[in-house]
């Protein structure tokens, strides 16, 4: 009997985000065929796309067709800019995470250059809550002014959002087999209720993993080693704000933005999207990278299979997987992208992953 094919939506978000999302979609196709996955993808308005055609950045619309796909491919939104009378402002991102409940942001770091320091860590950051306004109440917006010269700014930490995101760390480090280490990374000398409430339900949560050890550290002396001794990390787990500081100053060990994805995952559904936001700067000019994109796209198929044990899911992950990381070892740096010292546009750096997929069994 032949699989219903997966259904992946696709929403291309703002600025460099078509651009990379195609990238990302032509390598999924490409690759699904080769290992006979059935795919129907499903385009989807969001941000300033779907604020000119239906007046928001985040139509209902939208999140009634994700309901109805198996996954998501999402390129980044120009949040910073949404206009004020936009009914989804401040962020339709925020609002998707909390809407389908992805409370955990799984961030891998690697050094893919050849020669270069080995750095292989994963940063799980909780998605939903701690001091991001557009996510951390039921109701409303956790920030406000009393008056006109104040702001204040709502952090909130749950118990429930700390031990699922802690047992996700300590999963993620088992899975990976590698270091076994699990850093809780905190300000728990400052932020001493609500980090103390985190590290205590890590330590808990640590005890059921016995294979794994934890260490803990502050954040801003973690964001030191990480500079340092990134070499040293295996899995960080943290509150939201902290993972997603210290995700771009990981992704800057190892060559910039254009090389970090991410997975959005919780109990029944998942997203990619890359780290990296629409990059206004270099928007329409086809010099992204893809490959933030790209990766995260086969994160979502390993998920995937994770939940169907679809063989077909698994390959296309691991092919999307090698035949990235085959084009960006490549000998001659002319082929990569400019954010990597390259030449190569954005459609070059495809046509490169396309010729290593051609490699591959
Ligand atoms: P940014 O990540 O867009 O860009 C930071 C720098 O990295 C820029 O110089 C950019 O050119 C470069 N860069 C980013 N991605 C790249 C890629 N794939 N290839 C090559 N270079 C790349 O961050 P920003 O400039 O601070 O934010 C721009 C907008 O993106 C804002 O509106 C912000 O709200 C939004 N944002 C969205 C997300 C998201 O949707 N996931 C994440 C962060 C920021």
């Amino acid at each position: 009997m032949t699989n219903p094919p997966l259904r992946i939506a696709v929403l291309k978000g703002d600025g460099i985000g078509p651009e990379v999302v195609e990238s990302a979609v032509e390598v999924l196709n490409a690759t699904a065929r080769k290992n006979s996955l059935p795919l129907e993808l499903v385009p989807l308005l969001i941000g300033f796309g779907a604020y000119r055609e239906k007046g928001r950045t985040l139509p209902p619309e939208t999140l009634q067709e994700m309901k109805k796909c198996d996954g998501w491919i999402l390129g980044p939104l120009s949040a910073g800019s949404y206009p004020k009378d936009d009914p989804d402002y401040p962020m339709a991102s925020g609002k998707i995470r909390k809407t389908f409940d992805l409370f955990a942001n799984i961030r891998p770091v690697r050094s893919f250059r050849k020669g270069s320091q080995e750095i292989d860590l994963v940063i799980v950051r909780e998605n939903t809550e701690d001091f991001y306004p557009d996510r951390n109440l039921f109701k409303g917006y956790g920030e406000f002014w009393p008056d006109k010269d104040t702001v204040l700014s709502l952090r909130v930490i749950t118990r429930k959002a700390c031990q699922r995101i802690a047992d996700t760390a300590f999963r993620v480090a088992a899975a990976r087999n590698k270091k076994n280490l699990v850093t809780a990374v905190h300000k728990g000398n400052v932020l001493i209720e609500g980090d103390g409430l985190f590290l205590g339900e890590v330590r808990n949560v640590a005890a059921n993993f016995p294979g794994i050890k934890m260490k803990e550290g502050l954040v801003d002396s973690v964001g030191m080693q990480l500079v340092l001794a990134p070499e040293s990390f295996d899995v960080i787990v943290t509150t939201n704000m902290f993972g997603d500081i210290l995700s771009d100053v990981a992704a800057g060990t190892v060559g910039g933005l254009g090389l970090a994805p991410s997975l959005n995952s919780g109990e029944y559904h998942a997203m990619a999207q890359a780290v990296h936001g629409s990059a206004p700067d270099i928007a329409g000019k086809q010099i992204a990278n893809p490959a933030a994109e790209i990766l995260s796209t086969a994160m979502l198929f390993r998920w995937l299979y994770s939940r169907n044990h679809m063989e077909s899911a698994d390959k296309t992950a691991s092919d999307i997987e090698k035949a990235t990381i085959e084009a960006l070892r490549t000998e001659d740096r002319a082929k990569l992208t400019t954010d990597l010292g390259g030449k190569a546009s954005t459609r070059d750096f495809t046509s490169q992953i396309f010729a290593h997929l051609d490699k591959l069994d």
